[in-house]
């Protein structure tokens, strides 16, 4: 909601004359009965758990960077292997000295996963990926579901499509999986096994298929499959068509994903092959497969920095000044939520801080030497998330990082004080974000320039003020 929308009255519910009263206020800067509840809350939560200290203050950007105990989400690597070489990876292979050579390493067996989650980590989901991470090669993997599945219900696995054999396609059905992700990345069957050298088209497709018959002849919810395309020069034009085979594979969404050019040895083949510099065929493409899309019911979605290029944006539409995907400028920083989300652990039980850091030496700590929420609020977290929100002292790895887009600091404060709100229900995140109503214009701008959805500050404020008050009894 920008701050010259109205609030729609006629549209609340009754329950809701706090929350109206609210909206009004916090654009003043004044204390309301949310900050009351929201002082409320941390008294109660520091007499329910004393070992967490007292109170967090309201003030500064603190409660954003000392956030909550644990991450809400966690991905997990489940294996050093991987049974194809695609063309824009390179994370299953190492340098040795007769030239490159598959990377073998151990796997993630289930004793070590539920030694990890033995701190009854209160997670959302659990994600299973890594670079050079083909799941099902884990001969356990059905015992790493179980030990997830005791935390969590949402449980993501990414795959390439080549391991789904018939038992293996059994066992995902039974296990109720939630979301299977699959890389494919051609409607023609040269294209495809051109970019995943060692799959077979023909078998990818046929798993895909015989997942989604399983799943429906025993109409069962899950698992959702998910296929992502990574849009190259090479296989864009066959986008519509693919999106054609998704849809009569049974796939529940296509997502274009952006081709990330790489300067590393033994990547110069993927030089000139992202879209970046072609955006109108990009376009076009998206535009020809969105048709598809609409008319066979498959969700179509898009990453950055293709998705900023889509529907008619200019990569620096809107922008003051550079290009929102190039290093970070002085006084920019980068927009980016991973560090206060969702941490990435290694097989050795490294926690990286996104799946761009994994094997690039980026360690916040390790999930095997210390506790997770020793790690979570370790120094090195909490440095990056105060740099992430004031652009200060971002260290190269980020700043350099073609992901995430360059705003404003007060964009990146106002975006990690919603998550924190909406994640948490605690009313410090939302006040942070309220308090900085006079930079809105700002954010939504910027947003808005690089086709980001944001979080609805309205539907944040419902949420966390009926949470509140649910608390003290005041609200059904
Ligand atoms: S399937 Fe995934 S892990 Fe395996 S080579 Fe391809 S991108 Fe890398
Ligand atoms: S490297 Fe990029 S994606 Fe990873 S945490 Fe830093 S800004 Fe985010």
């Amino acid at each position: 909601m920008s701050r010259d929308e109205p609030v729609d009255l006629a549209k609340e519910e009754p329950q809701d004359a706090e929350l109206r009263d609210f909206l009004k206020r916090f654009r003043l800067d004044q204390p309301t009965r949310v900050h009351e509840i929201a002082e409320r809350s941390a008294q109660a939560a520091a007499e329910a758990a004393p070992e967490r200290g007292p109170a967090r203050s309201r003030g500064g950007i603190q409660p954003l960077v000392d956030w909550h105990d644990y991450p809400p989400n966690i991905t997990f690597d489940p294996t050093g292997r991987c049974n194809v070489v695609c063309e824009m990876c390179d994370f299953h292979r190492v340098r040795s000295d007769k030239g490159w050579k598959l990377r073998q390493m151990p796997e993630l067996s289930p004793e070590v996963l539920r030694a990890r989650l033995a701190e009854k980590i209160p997670m959302r989901t659990v994600t299973f990926s890594g670079g050079g991470a083909e799941f099902f090669l884990n001969k356990r993997w059905p015992e790493l579901i179980d030990a997830a599945r005791s935390q969590t219900r949402d449980i993501v696995v990414l795959t390439n499509g080549t391991t789904l054999n018939e038992k293996t396609r059994h066992q995902i059905v039974e296990k109720q999986i939630e979301s299977i992700r699959v890389s494919f990345h051609g409607a023609r069957a040269e294209t495809a096994m051109e970019i995943m050298r060692g799959s077979r088209f023909e078998d990818v497709k046929r798993n895909l298929a015989e997942l989604v018959r399983l799943r429906e002849a025993r109409a069962l919810p899950y698992p959702r499959l998910h296929i992502s395309f990574v849009g190259m020069r090479k296989n864009i034009d066959e986008f519509p068509d693919f999106v054609a085979l998704a849809a009569e594979l049974g796939a529940d969404s296509v997502t274009l994903s952006s081709m990330m050019e790489r300067d590393a040895e033994g990547m110069e083949h993927t030089r000139g092959q992202s879209l970046v510099g072609d955006p109108e065929r990009l376009r076009r493409n998206w535009r020809a497969g969105s048709q598809i899309a609409r008319e066979r019911g498959v969700r179509l979605l898009s990453n950055d920095p293709y998705q900023n290029l889509l529907e008619g944006k200019e990569q620096s539409a809107g922008m003051e000044d550079d290009e929102p995907h190039a290093p970070v400028t002085p006084g920019k920083t980068k927009l980016c939520l991973f560090p206060f989300d969702k941490p990435f652990v290694g097989l050795n039980g490294s926690v990286g801080l996104c799946c761009s850091s994994t094997g690039r030496n980026v360690e916040m700590g390790n999930a095997d030497l210390a506790s997770f929420r020793a790690v979570w609020h370790g120094e090195n977290y909490s440095s990056l998330r105060r740099s992430l929100i004031t652009g200060e002292h971002l260290p190269d790895f980020c700043a350099q990082c073609p992901r995430a887009p360059n705003v404003h600091p007060k964009t990146m404060e106002i975006h990690a004080a919603l998550l924190h709100a909406r994640t948490t229900g605690r009313a410090a995140g939302l006040w942070i974000a309220l308090r900085n109503a006079r930079h809105r214009r700002r954010y939504v701008a910027e947003l808005a320039a690089l086709n980001i959805p944001r979080v609805g500050i309205r539907s944040v404020a419902r949420a966390v003020l009926m949470r509140g008050l649910r608390h003290f009894g005041l609200a059904g």
